[in-house]
């Protein structure tokens, strides 16, 4: 009995010990996309900073465990002051953290966020600065462009331009070569697609995602072609009169089957789909 006893505790023990290595463990890099911008990795969610000799700009933090990393880092290899801190959009998963940047860093984000940061209590700094449409970063003669282009995954989403760098930073709302998240809960379709179209009128190169590898604009075009084609197909089924569980058996995009997520996401992607055309059609 004892013996038993021992080996439930040994193997609780392990457990812990299994719970708190995963937790500790988060894969982190910091890699260049190109001149002083640079990405920064914690596990699946990705940010981006750039470097000026007056100091450095950074975007969404990530979580507090994250930021500390990247913070330590900067000091080590920059040696230069956080001046501004960007966050993309409100969601915990990108912005939790911010307060570990907020002691030298001006926040910035658009002002919906802002308000929806503070209604929720979300666990990070509060921004300082916000913006409706447009606002531009300079900071030791280098430059970031901030656009909000609509409601999308959520309704303050902004990008990030870097005009030197020929890059944009675009989270949540065009993953590269992937199928769209889950069931896009809370996302404004087909708002979304107009808000891709804007960022495709846009002058960059690389096209780097919150989550997954860099792409370029090409990336961004393929997929408002894949929300595009989905929509079309969900609503001809809606009008049919046809159940989502009918759709999610017959709808199939062969073109984007090696796509990223294809194969778990694409049902809960025709069920978003189909949850916001309900809303349209009702006349709402
Ligand atoms: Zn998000």
């Amino acid at each position: 009995m004892k013996g038993r006893i021992a080996n439930v505790f040994f193997v609780v023990t392990l457990l812990f010990c299994g719970v708190s290595l995963a937790q500790t463990d988060a894969k982190r890099s910091i890699t260049k996309i190109a001149g002083d911008l640079y990405r920064f990795q914690n596990d699946f969610h990705y940010s981006v900073f750039l470097v000026t000799s007056e100091g450095i700009i950074v975007s969404d933090p990530i979580n507090a465990d994250a930021a500390r990393w990247l913070k330590a880092e900067l000091a080590k290899r920059f040696n230069k002051p956080i001046r501004y801190m960007i966050y993309s959009h409100d969601h915990v998963d990108h912005i939790a953290g911010g307060e570990v940047f907020a002691d030298t860093a001006i926040v910035v984000a658009h002002e919906n966020a802002k308000a929806d940061i503070i209604a929720e209590q979300r666990p990070t700094a509060v921004p300082d600065i916000t913006f409706s449409d447009q606002m531009t970063i300079e900071l030791g003669g280098k430059r970031v462009e901030l656009s909000y282009v609509g409601r999308s995954h959520s309704d303050n989403m902004i990008v990030m331009r870097f005009p030197a760098e020929r890059a944009l930073f675009a989270v949540d709302f065009i993953p590269v070569k992937s199928v769209a998240w889950k069931n896009m809960t809370d996302a404004y379709i087909p708002d979304w697609m107009n808000a891709i179209a804007r960022v495709e009128a846009m002058d960059f190169d690389i096209l780097v995602p919150g989550h997954g590898g860099l792409g370029t604009k090409a990336d961004a075009t393929a997929f408002r072609g894949y929300m595009e084609i989905l929509y079309a197909a969900v609503l001809k089924g809606a009008r049919e009169g046809k159940s989502l569980e009918a759709m999610q058996q017959s709808i199939r995009l062969e073109k984007y089957k090696d796509w990223h997520n294809h194969d778990t996401q694409l049902a809960l992607n025709i069920e978003g789909m189909y949850n916001q055309i309900k809303l349209h059609r009702r006349g709402n």
